[in-house]
């Protein structure tokens, strides 16, 4: 029989597959001998078997269940039915990746018209155990029977407005029955049954409604955003109630063991009196820093700080723990790994490192790769700002980053204005999970409630998005769109800017400069490359993404892709001329002309790079690319040339094709047209020749591109190495360069044996070879990918992710022959896929030497390679 339920006692963090992560984690805390209320955890298993067939409970579950129940009695001496002891219970999902806020929490359950008089009987408190029953009542009503929340909220707001209440703590004992009651019949008007009175039956119905809740619209979206699998369910735990809305000596709270903002080592939370569950995230009331607690409450605080370092040591990693205190006795309800921004997490694992809790490679571990690519997010600059007015400065500055676009109210209208290819940030009191899709679409998130880890905080950090909360000099109106400031009055559509790593709102839009890399930074990559197996270089070409991708960490450059350097007008009209000439004599001619550019270019190119090695990749793009295309540019070019119209026209006729992109380009180009490749490789080298008579020693590597033919490869190889024999002879001065190849298509990879005995390098350009394996236009492929993705004939995008079991089993293949045919062949691989996170951990499984993409992906590639070093590396034979 599969066992579906776990007592706390029989689990530990190991299990988080089955128990999910809060399960598990509540098993552990339970095992550390932590102050953790009893309870139990039902399976993922359980929840995957009730969505696997048609919503019906496995058939020994509810037995499981009545035997956890009645030891469950035992232990605790509690039950659903008891006068004096009686049980009420939590119901809370848990995945096993954590998805705050996603799924559904029903708390209080075990309450009904009965079991509230023996609650109130027992604490001596009407008004408590009314709020208990009215919150069970709420809850239940939303996340099982699905009912609005507003056919709860509206009555209540209601009812506070006509008796003067300003607040939910002033409505008295009588005032919370008369609301439950009235709670009761919005379930025989909404749902037509009445909420059921039998504990067992509202657990049951609870549990269930949790399964279901794991394939939600809101839950599905954030899976998709956070790349979590849609198949490995949730758990459920049941856990006993303790009760932070018991008076002014109870409360509830959140804290993270360290600063999730800043990384600072020092407690950082927010709790409320008198409160209950998700009172302090959902923004409503706005919560006090854990600071004060320390004078409220000494003894609890200083037990929770204890609890908290002890958990962070056994965990290895910041904590963001859930507490509450009941009546000055503390409760721990659940802890993981705190979410938290991008700088935080370097500045934690550094500190962590420095305080001997983890060792360098853990480190390397605990930050997320897209983390990296946060930190290179721009700030506002600070001259611009000092010109800009500031709307708001009460702000909490709940997720860092410095973004511009136009005021939205909703997230509907988030979505629809981005999908226009607007800029938008979302304006709202607080947000909810409903709106998770618009602040995915918006730049930034501003909200008038809440703190800083109320909804809209935890998850804009997690995306990475700028967020500012609890601006409370504003007013943010939805209905009417409007958002009034001190002295006037903002509607939807105004431009305002937000500095989410300050908290302060601007008029209109502000310039934004490069982020600057911390000293915490700079340890970190320092970290990753010693342990990074892989080498990163760079595809660059201009000077300053050359100085970036350095600054970055880049050991080389992997590719210039010349083509680039054709497109400034002298440049053009050169190539031009030689695209249009008739005879050879022209065409050199022509490339006379381009040759004292490209040594310019290649000069500049090679004094970056100093002595790191450098690809330089000979012309690649089909011709017609560099040809005029509308009637007036053609009839310009023409005058230029010297031609007439019509026999401008005519060549440029000739030079169409059917399929340019399988047609007259890559090396093909210099079959047909040898000057080509002989004018830029003499380029390179004298250049080269150039800087070493400046003491400056570069290694230039020729690449030549889309070959497919071992004789492609040799007939250019030797016309480029006759001439380079030329001009060092001329110079009297030799140097050392490499030749090698792209390898782009399949048939490449087939003959890679081959190519080898031929090649000093090989560079996989995987975007060429991705499109020629799957017959996929690369640049048509986003037409149909988004089908293939959602109808699940392709899990990801494979000009993005790399097609391990179709584009990868060829670059493995063509490795694994290469390297055993010319061990000291050099493979790195060139394509966007170089980039990829995913893709890199699987290229470090093979006999690669490096990765290569673009300067602003260096840094998040070297971390990619160094965690894929940490989790086993290459498979050496
Ligand atoms: C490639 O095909 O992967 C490549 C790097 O070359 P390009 O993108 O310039 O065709
Ligand atoms: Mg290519």
């Amino acid at each position: 029989m599969t066992k579906y339920i776990y007592a706390f006692d029989e689990g530990q963090k190991s299990m988080k597959d089955l128990l999910g992560g809060k399960g598990a984690n509540l098993a552990e805390m339970k095992r550390l001998g932590l102050p953790v209320p009893d309870g139990f955890t039902l399976t993922t298993e359980a929840c995957i078997a009730y969505l696997k067939h048609d919503l019906k409970l496995p058939e020994t579950l509810m037995d499981q269940l009545e035997t956890q129940l009645e030891a469950f009695s035992q232990r605790t001496g509690k039950s659903f039915s008891s006068n004096e002891q009686l049980l009420l219970v939590s119901v809370r999902s848990g995945a096993k990746i954590s998805m705050p806020g996603m799924m559904d929490t029903i708390l209080n359950l075990g309450l009904n018209d009965e079991n509230v008089e023996k609650l109130a009987k027992k604490t001596n408190d009407f008004r408590f155990a009314y709020d208990c029953y009215r919150r069970l009542l709420q809850m239940f009503g939303q996340v099982v029977y699905n009912i609005p929340m507003t056919s709860f909220d509206t009555y209540f707001e209601e009812y506070k407005q006509q008796h003067s209440y300003q607040n939910d703590a002033d409505i008295p004992a009588e005032g919370l029955q008369e609301i439950c009651n009235h709670f009761k019949e919005v379930y025989l008007n909404e749902v037509y049954k009445p909420f059921p009175q039998k504990p067992l039956e509202q657990l049951t119905e609870a549990i269930e409604a949790v399964f279901k809740s794991w394939d939600n619209d809101r839950a599905r979206v954030y899976r998709q955003l956070n790349e979590i699998p849609h198949d490995i369910g949730t758990a459920v735990n049941i856990q006993e109630m303790v009760f932070g809305n018991s008076g002014d000596r109870s409360g509830t709270g959140v804290a993270f063991t360290r600063n999730p903002v800043t990384g600072d080592a020092k407690l950082f939370g927010e709790y409320l009196l008198n409160a209950q569950g998700e009172d302090v995230v959902a923004g409503i009331r706005t919560p006090k820093d854990i600071e004060t607690l320390k004078d409220q409450m000494p003894h609890v605080h200083q037990q929770f700080l204890e609890v908290s370092q002890r958990l962070e040591t056994h965990y290895k990693d910041m904590q963001d723990i859930e507490f509450t205190i009941e009546n000055e006795q503390l409760y721990i309800l659940q802890t993981r790994s705190g979410k938290r921004t991008a700088h935080a997490a370097i500045q934690i694992a550094v500190d962590l490192v420095e305080e001997g809790i983890l060792t360098q490679s853990e480190a390397v571990m605990n930050v997320e790769v897209k983390s990296i690519d946060q930190l290179l997010h721009p700030n506002f600059d600070t001259q611009a700002l000092q010109q800009a007015s500031l709307i708001s400065k009460v702000g909490l500055p709940a997720s860092p980053g410095a973004a511009s676009g136009k005021i939205v109210f909703s997230a509907e209208e988030a979505k629809i204005q981005n999908e226009q290819g607007e800029r938008v940030i979302l304006m709202r009191p607080e947000t909810s999970p409903e709106d998770i899709e618009g602040m995915i679409a918006s730049e930034a998130i501003v909200t008038t409630h809440g703190g800083m880890t109320s909804h809209a905080a935890v998850v804009a950090r997690g995306m990475g998005k700028c967020c500012v909360t609890g601006c409370s000099d504003l007013e943010i109106n939805v209905v009417d769109k409007v958002v009034k400031y001190d002295t006037g009055t903002l509607k939807e559509g105004d431009m305002i800017s937000v500095d989410g790593a300050k908290g302060d709102i601007y008029f209109g839009e502000v310039a934004t400069m490069k982020a600057e890399r911390s000293h915490a930074f700079e340890q970190f990559m320092k970290w990753s490359k010693d342990i990074a197996r892989l080498d990163v270089r760079m595809n660059a070409e201009t000077p300053q993404d050359i100085q970036s991708g350095y600054q970055f960490g880049a050991t080389g450059i992997g590719l210039v892709r010349t083509e680039h350097m054709f497109f400034g007008p002298e440049r053009l009209v050169e190539m031009r001329r030689f695209i249009l000439s008739d005879t050879r004599e022209k065409r050199i001619e022509a490339l006379n002309q381009i040759r004292q550019y490209q040594t310019e270019d290649f000069e500049e190119i090679l004094r970056l790079s100093g002595s790191r090695p450098t690809i330089i990749r000979l012309l690649d793009p089909p011709l017609h690319e560099f040809l005029p295309k509308s009637e007036e540019d053609k009839a310009a070019v023409a005058k230029q040339l010297n031609v007439s119209g019509r026999t401008l026209t005519q060549y440029i006729e000739s030079l169409e094709e059917v399929n340019p992109m399988l047609g007259h380009r890559g090396c093909r180009l210099a079959i047909t047209y040898p000057e080509l490749y002989i004018m830029q490789t003499e380029a390179i080298i004298k250049s080269a020749l150039y800087l070493k008579s400046q003491g400056i020693h570069c290694q230039p590597e020729i690449m030549i591109p889309l070959v497919s033919t071992v004789s492609e490869f040799t007939i250019l190889k030797n016309q480029i190495n006759e001439r380079i024999e030329t001009l060092f002879e001329a110079h009297g001065e030799s140097l050392h360069y490499l030749i090698g190849t792209m390898i782009e298509t399949p048939r490449a990879c087939l003959i890679a044996g081959d190519l080898a005995q031929e090649c000093d390098f090989f560079s996989f350009g995987t975007n060429d070879l991705t499109q020629l394996t799957f017959g996929f236009s690369r640049d048509d492929a986003g037409k149909f990918i988004g089908a293939y993705a959602e109808q699940g004939i392709l899990d990801t995008d494979p000009f993005q992710t790399l097609d391990q079991h179709g584009v990868g089993q060829l670059v493995k293949t063509a490795t694994e022959q290469a390297k055993a045919i010319n061990p000291t062949i050099k493979i790195g691989v060139c394509g966007e896929l170089g980039g990829d996170h995913k893709s890199i951990q699987y290229f470090n499984t093979l006999d690669i030497d490096y990765v290569s993409c673009s300067p602003f992906r260096v840094s998040g590639a070297l971390l990619s390679t160094a965690q894929s070093e940490v989790k086993g590396g290459r498979l050496r034979v």
